[in-house]
């Protein structure tokens, strides 16, 4: 059975790792993370639970993921990924509430200048 190729360029950003020594991408279908090997997703099983550390042994195993074997085109290079992502991540922090919590230290004492300390002191 032949899948239409899934390229990286056109997968979320953060469903790609591409920091390591291999391409790793969650699975589109079921989101389970696999490292890309020969150019395709390895065959796996979609009974991975995201939010279940491991999997549930007394459950009948399920059939193969749909997205087993599925051609991978890597048309994203790592520095790219990891810009993109990395902007990605800011646009993230800068969506956090922007209220300043200022320091209140440096209200209560303002700035003072700092006497020039004795031993700095030139004797004239
Ligand atoms: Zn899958």
């Amino acid at each position: 059975m032949t899948q239409t190729p899934l390229r990286v360029s056109t997968h979320p950003l953060y469903l790609i790792d591409l920091a390591g020594d291999r391409p790793m991408l969650a699975c589109p279908a079921c989101r389970t993370w696999l490292v890309v090997a020969d150019g395709m997703l390895p065959p796996h099983r979609s009974d991975h639970q995201p939010d279940q550390a491991e999997r549930d042994k007394t459950a009948p195993r399920r059939p193969r993921c749909v997205a087993s074997r599925r051609p991978v085109v890597l048309d994203l290079s790592p520095s790219t990924w990891s810009s993109k992502f990395a902007i990605g991540v800011r646009d993230a922090g800068m969506r956090r509430g922007n209220r300043v919590f200022a320091d209140p230290r440096s209200e209560s004492s303002p700035q003072v200048p700092v006497p020039t300390p004795v031993f700095r002191l030139r004797r004239a």
